[in-house]
């Protein structure tokens, strides 16, 4: 068991701490993915028997769950950002890894869906990287 990891959400009203080992780390470019995340791709830390605590904001925490789908995201009701949640039946913990502030020590494992991604979605590891915004 490692130490708990902490999160939050864009706005700050929401914060939570993890408490379980990351047991997966995929990018799903899957149009579901892209869909809620709005991005290439979505990041996701999959831990198992995972512990999820509120330390703030949980009555601003808003889930959605794709009719007919196990598909499932957790999000915050004021700004939108992405959130933990216990998802496939309630055994396993997914957090979306951009949500944590503390140090993510695992590494992406695979990308997945990976023929369901965006059509500009080619090639994004060799383009130009900027170490802030680009000029005007
Ligand atoms: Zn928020
Ligand atoms: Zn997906």
């Amino acid at each position: 068991m490692t130490s708990p990891s902490k999160g939050s959400c864009l706005c700050g009203a929401i914060v939570f701490e993890i408490t379980g080992d990351f047991k997966h780390f995929f990018l799903c470019h899957c149009g579901r993915c892209r869909k809620g995340t709005g991005s290439a791709h979505a990041a996701n830390l999959f831990a198992p028997g995972g512990q999820l605590t509120w330390i703030s904001g949980e009555a601003e925490v808003r889930s959605f769950q794709l009719p007919g789908t196990a598909h499932a995201r957790s999000f915050c009701a004021t700004c939108g950002a992405a959130l933990p949640g216990v998802q496939m039946g309630g055994k396993v913990l997914v957090v979306p890894a951009g949500s944590l502030d503390t140090p993510v020590a695992a590494r992406a494992e695979a990308r997945i869906c990976w023929a369901s991604r965006a059509d500009w979605d080619e090639g994004l590891d060799s383009i130009p990287k900027l170490d802030g915004l680009p000029g005007a």
